[in-house]
């Protein structure tokens, strides 16, 4: 067994079904007595509901929450939770609220109890991604982890199929990037190919029945592992890509991770068989690029930037940016080599070869 570092992250984690009806109990656990609630602007119907469970401890609502944080929208958060008096914050959606929550945490030192309602994984990692001027960039900071994360599968019913899966598949590129990561571990290993399996059976599940408890269940539980075993390995290309396809052209989060998963895996292949094994074995199949690109085409998704807004003269620029400072990667990172990735991207083709 080769050598390794692990670090566990403190954090508690209550899972299951109707669990959301312990919130109240979990703000007082904290010691906090006014919570501010945090959500998308589509979402703040439903997160009321949430927030009237919590009686005289909710100190208010803040539904504007976007995507990739944008550092005016931190600021603006930061000021409300200071006028209201919060103590704690309570971020119900997925990651982009939990990336709100975040961002406050990193500044005020507020508690935040995350109730993830996709499959994204942000709520267990340090990690914070904001964007500045049209630019993403990432930090990793003890101070903006969730101390309590509530995963309730019944908040996840609505969340609609293709969402749903793009979620997933994004879920299972942070397990991809974890078993190849040169700073990766046992540890993180089982939980990354666990992760994969229980993702990839549960989805199908997902697409056909969307209210399905069991399998929402079960893809909640694959987010969880996924976010553990992301949060203490490196990111490697293919998050480097989806942070500069996010970041600098607005692509949508979840989607650019499904699309580019397969091609990714397809440029590492060779250079990490190890994790490219496990990765088929918890698929089921024999060759891990062309397993991921199978199960995203049965889950009926996009499978080309070109279909989720990506400008094709935009392809050169994001292979200048994601190579001139990469992320640590098993394949060496070079301009023609991700231009080729994003061109295959692009058009959606099969990783054979
Ligand atoms: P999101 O949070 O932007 O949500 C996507 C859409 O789905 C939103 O409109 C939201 O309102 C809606 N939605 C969420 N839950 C719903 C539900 N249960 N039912 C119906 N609609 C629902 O998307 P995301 O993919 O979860 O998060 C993307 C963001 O998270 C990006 O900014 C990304 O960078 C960040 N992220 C960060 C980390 C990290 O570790 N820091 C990890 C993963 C993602």
């Amino acid at each position: 067994m080769k050598r390794f570092d692990y670090t566990g992250l403190p954090m508690r984690v209550v899972f299951g079904a109707g669990s959301i009806q312990r919130l109240s109990a979990e703000v007082e656990r904290l010691g906090a007595k006014r919570a501010l609630v945090l959500s998308t602007p589509g979402r703040s119907e439903s997160v009321a509901e949430v927030a009237r469970s919590l009686g005289s401890k909710l100190a208010g609502i803040y539904a504007k929450a976007v995507m990739h944080v944008p550092v005016e929208v931190a600021a603006d958060a930061r000021r409300v939770a200071l006028e209201l008096g919060a103590d704690c914050c309570i971020a119900v959606g997925g990651g982009s609220t939990t990336g709100l929550g975040k961002a406050i945490a990193l500044t005020s030192g507020l508690p935040i109890i995350a109730v993830p309602t996709t499959y994204s994984g942000s709520e267990m990692t340090t990690i914070l991604g904001m964007t500045e001027g049209g630019r993403k960039s990432t930090l990793r900071d003890p101070k903006v982890l969730p101390k309590t994360v509530l995963y309730d599968p019944e908040l996840t019913l609505g969340l609609p199929s293709a969402l749903s899966a793009a979620s997933g598949m994004n879920a299972i590129a942070h397990c991809v990037e974890a078993l190849y990561a040169a700073d990766g571990n046992p540890i993180n290993s089982l939980q990354a190919e666990e992760g994969i399996r229980a993702l990839a059976s549960a989805l199908p599940r997902v697409m056909k029945a969307p209210r399905d408890v069991d399998a929402r269940s079960d893809a909640l539980y694959g987010a969880w592992l996924a976010g553990v075993s992301f949060a203490t390995t490196e990111m490697g290309l293919h998050h480097k890509l989806c942070h500069v396809l996010g970041g600098t052209f607005g692509l949508p989060h979840a989607e650019t991770h499904s699309i580019v998963l397969p091609h990714a895996a397809r440029y590492n292949r060779d250079a990490a068989p190890e994790a490219m094994a496990r990765i088929a074995r918890a698929l089921g199949v024999d060759d891990a690029p062309q397993g991921l690109y199978d199960l995203e085409v049965a889950l009926e998704l996009e499978m080309r930037l070109a279909g989720i807004g990506m400008p094709k003269e935009g392809l050169e620029k994001a292979a200048r940016i994601a190579t001139e400072s990469p992320y640590p990667n098993p394949s060496e990172v070079g301009y023609a080599g991700v231009l080729s990735l994003l061109n295959h991207a692009y058009e959606g083709r099969r990783p054979v070869g």
